[in-house]
């Protein structure tokens, strides 16, 4: 295999990350396999109020629990070095490149995020333009290279590349990059609530890296305001789009506000999965009860009997309480 960034050496490096590991570390923690585990993907652009994803969100609890004491530091080791990384795709002097930025990145950035009283502070200017940029073109960068669902556009996956090669420093701020910091207090273990993964969606493509939340842009014009679940806020997105910028912006999210956004992602999965799960079952009850798939109409006004307009509705209700309805439902039926 040729190298991905110069297209000339041989990739002979094994276990590079693609998402910057020194970012990520702190809320990764998988259950010591070789396995790297699917990256979640959200879908935001096509009207579907649910979002696909599956996050990495394996902390240390749930280390212990599935080894049934508590891991050692090799085993913590090992079971934070896996995911998101890949073999044989990168050469070694590239390899290097990347590691350049991103210690800079470590030793220059994170500390003015990481364990800073960032109390009422809602974003912070950055002068380190290019290195902010150059740290997250690698990471989006190298997520398109490694990532199965995550694209760019070939003509931007390409232009990324040169910059990245070239180790460019001037004119790379015309992709329109927001950067979100989420603050998270509470020591580490606060750290394994965030998650790590990316959308299969475009404009903006959206990484979650633990603490930082990327969201990425094609081009001005398709920049366009969408709440995330919390992520984005109507009346200052705007302001937090860098672009062709002097000083760098990066949002910082309040600890209130970044479990607000977990939980909100964490809901809405909750959500399409018991949806998805409602119908499965009535499509069985049905097919039990009258031999064949239960017309659309009807299953239509079985699901909205439970929610409403309110797919979130959904979880308020017991087993039992859907149980019933279900039963009444399909007894009304028979009777009509
Ligand atoms: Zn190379």
């Amino acid at each position: 295999m040729i190298c991905a960034l110069c297209k000339e050496k041989e990739a002979t490096k094994k276990n590079t990350h693609y998402l910057s590991d020194g970012v990520i570390r702190k809320c990764l923690n998988i259950g010591g396999t070789n396995e790297r585990e699917r990256g979640y993907y959200f879908d935001i652009s096509n009207g579907n109020p649910f979002v696909e994803f599956n996050f990495q969100r394996i902390d240390e609890v749930n280390l212990e629990k599935g080894l049934g004491r508590p891991p050692t530091d090799e085993e913590l080791e090992n079971a934070r070095k896996i995911p998101f990384s890949v073999d044989y795709v990168f050469c070694n002097t590239c390899e290097k490149s990347f590691t350049e930025f991103e210690s800079k990145f470590s030793s220059d950035i994170i500390p003015k995020l990481r364990n800073v009283n960032l109390n009422q502070i809602n974003h912070l200017n950055f002068e380190e333009v290019s290195l902010i940029r150059m740290f997250f073109y690698i990471q989006i960068w190298r997520n398109a290279i490694c990532e199965e669902i995550f694209s760019l556009s070939p003509k931007v996956e390409e232009e990324l590349r040169l910059i990245i090669l070239n180790k460019q420093v001037k004119n790379i701020n015309h992709f329109p990059l927001m950067i979100t910091y989420l603050e998270t207090l509470g020591g580490d273990m606060s750290f394994t609530e965030n998650y790590v993964g990316s959308t299969s969606d475009r404009n903006p493509n959206v990484i979650f890296m633990n603490d930082f939340v990327v969201q990425f842009f094609d081009d001005i014009d398709y920049v366009k305001y969408n709440k995330f679940y919390g992520l984005n806020d109507e009346v200052d997105f705007k302001e937090f789009v860098n672009f062709e910028e002097e000083v760098f912006k990066v949002k910082v999210l309040s600890n209130i506000k970044r479990k607000e956004l977990l939980s909100n992602i964490i809901n809405t999965e909750k959500v399409k999965q018991t949806l998805s799960f409602l119908e499965k079952s009535f499509d069985l009850i049905w097919q039990r009860m009258f031999y064949g798939f239960p017309p659309i109409q009807i299953k239509q006004e079985y699901i909205h009997g439970i929610i409403g307009d309110d797919d979130f509705t959904v979880l308020k209700y017991s087993q039992k309480q859907i149980a019933e309805y279900t039963e009444k439902f399909i007894w009304d039926r028979i009777r009509r």
